[in-house]
């Protein structure tokens, strides 16, 4: 992920802050370079594999993260069915593992032909497992941009309802026609955040009645790229008995390949990857995608870790902040493990050692620390948490969310602080005046590239809780078996574990009120 804008925030002093100018805790001192280092090198050591769900890896790193919790004096704080409290929030994910004969048959009244999955297509989203079978005729709709307000409404005249939509990809550069149109800040949206893009699609596919969402390829790929493509597409996950989690995909998503890009326009009017420039919008003549899909599902039994430092308050000690980071990662390719230390086995070293000195600390709040399963799933054990809390949510003021805070990037002193002025902007104010008074971070607020859905602050935010992530955002390592320890800056990771202390602390004792304001 790449900056393309720095906000640089001003703080403001809030009355309701106590002590002194500029100065720190005491309790601040037992977060150390040390521990911090020692947590993040047992949990990204080869020894646990690259902690996947399911494995004895991460089954280890929740041990590990047990015995951290324990001896720092926290209390377990899941009710267990048979009515103990354990440190092991229980849960199942379902792995979904496509069938290798699932296809795609295009049946025009010339002739009908079958594709293969992978070997032609990939399935970027599935909203519905259930659902086997969708067919129906096709519309090309262009980018599916519909900027009405700009004069630009590539569904216009064109009734998809029951229909697949056809549309370029995302990564394309908008062509002069679009560009001319649309103002600079709304062309970003378009261009420099394919993930936004991509959902903006969806959504606009969903809201025009189509069934799915298809995307073609304008280029060819290399063999390998495709291959790691599909391979990174392959696999879908979800909590049995819930619906997939609201990431705003609405329809399911389909990539075609080159040569299925052809077949699919070569008996149309046009083929607009052929004849490039200002595309209208058609429906296709006779012609219809029938997409089968079908999976394996098989259960993983994982946890999510709890534990408390209760409050000293007789009635503020029944409101919770919550203080979050997620404890699995990618496991084992090959023979390549994915350590994971930025992501997130900093954000759980963090958690460790802000729990212990809060621990020592005088808190009026309670504070509930949440070490997450499933993340990289798609934020699943954060999702069953929120829909089987310990307490009940109105009684949870905000949630501290840390992922991936090792690895600060070339700006000096800064970090990023995202979301908190989503549900009630007081949140933002709180953290800014702490950084104030306690540190001198340049704090980023920026949401580059939809961060904020993409960490486990996103579920607490669906439930209407105030929320923020902490990161020092993507780096080349991201998601590769090079993101080790050693890379991490544990000087800058110390300061912003202090920082975090600091804001958690003004969140359990201050006198504030986080209700929702209404705002996204
Ligand atoms: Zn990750």
């Amino acid at each position: 992920m790449k900056k393309y804008l720095l906000v640089l925030i001003s703080g403001l002093i809030f009355t309701s802050l106590t002590g002194q100018e500029n100065r720190k805790s005491e309790t601040v001192q037992t977060i150390t370079i040390e521990e911090l280092r020692d947590h993040i090198y047992y949990l990204a050591s080869d020894e646990l594999e690259g902690r996947l769900p399911g494995t004895p890896g991460i089954e280890k790193a929740m041990e590990y993260a047990v015995t951290q919790f324990r001896q720092a004096g926290l209390i377990p704080f899941h009710l267990s069915s048979d009515s103990r409290l354990s440190y092991y929030q229980d849960l199942t994910v379902n792995k979904y593992l496509p069938h290798p004969d699932n296809q795609i048959k295009i049946i025009r009244n010339t002739g009908e032909r079958t594709f293969t999955f992978e070997d032609n297509y990939i399935i970027g989203y599935d909203n519905n497992f259930e659902i086997r079978e969708i067919a129906g005729g096709l519309a090309f709709i262009g980018y599916g941009i519909r900027e009405p307000a700009y004069g630009i409404d590539e569904y216009k005249n064109i009734d998809v309802k029951g229909k697949w939509v056809v549309t370029l990809p995302y990564t394309e550069e908008l062509p002069e026609y679009i560009r001319k149109k649309i103002p600079q800040g709304l062309l970003q949206k378009y261009q420099k955040s394919s993930l936004a893009r991509l959902l903006n699609k969806l959504q606009n596919a969903f809201d025009a009645g189509a069934i799915g969402l298809i995307e073609v390829s304008t280029s060819s790929y290399t063999t390998d790229r495709w291959k790691r493509i599909a391979l990174s597409n392959r696999v879908h996950y979800n909590i049995p008995g819930l619906s997939n989690l609201d990431f705003g995909e609405k329809c399911p998503l389909v990539k075609l390949d080159s040569a299925m890009t052809d077949y699919l326009f070569n008996q149309e009017k046009y083929n607009p990857v052929r004849n490039k420039g200002s595309y209208k919008s058609f429906l296709f003549e006779n012609a219809e995608f029938r997409l089968k899909k079908e999976y394996e599902i098989l259960p993983i039994k994982t946890a999510n870790v709890v534990a408390l430092i209760e409050g000293s308050d007789p009635n503020l000690k029944n409101e919770y902040i919550a203080l979050t980071a997620h404890i699995d990662h990618l496991g084992i390719d090959g023979n390549e493990i994915f350590n994971g230390a930025d992501d997130d086995a900093s954000g759980c070293a963090s958690v460790f050692e802000i729990s212990e000195a809060l621990a020592k600390s005088k808190l009026r709040r309670s504070v509930i620390c949440i070490l997450f399963t499933g993340e990289e799933f798609g934020l699943l054990g954060s999702y069953y948490f929120t829909e089987n809390p310990p307490v009940t949510l109105k009684n949870i003021i905000a949630d501290v969310n840390i992922d991936m805070i090792g690895r600060p990037d070339t700006v000096p002193n800064e970090f990023s602080s995202v979301g908190a002025d989503r549900i009630n902007p007081k949140l933002k104010e709180i953290i800014n005046a702490v950084n104030k008074k306690t540190s001198d971070f340049i704090l980023d607020t920026v949401n580059h590239n939809n961060d904020f859905m993409r960490g486990d602050q996103y579920t607490f935010h669906l439930k209407r809780i105030p929320s923020v992530m902490f990161t020092s955002l993507e780096h080349d390592d991201y998601h590769t078996p090079a993101d080790d320890p050693e890379k991490i800056d544990y000087e800058f990771l110390q300061k912003s574990c202090q920082l975090i202390y600091e804001i958690i602390l003004e969140l359990a004792n201050g006198d504030i009120n986080l209700i929702d304001q209404g705002f996204n």
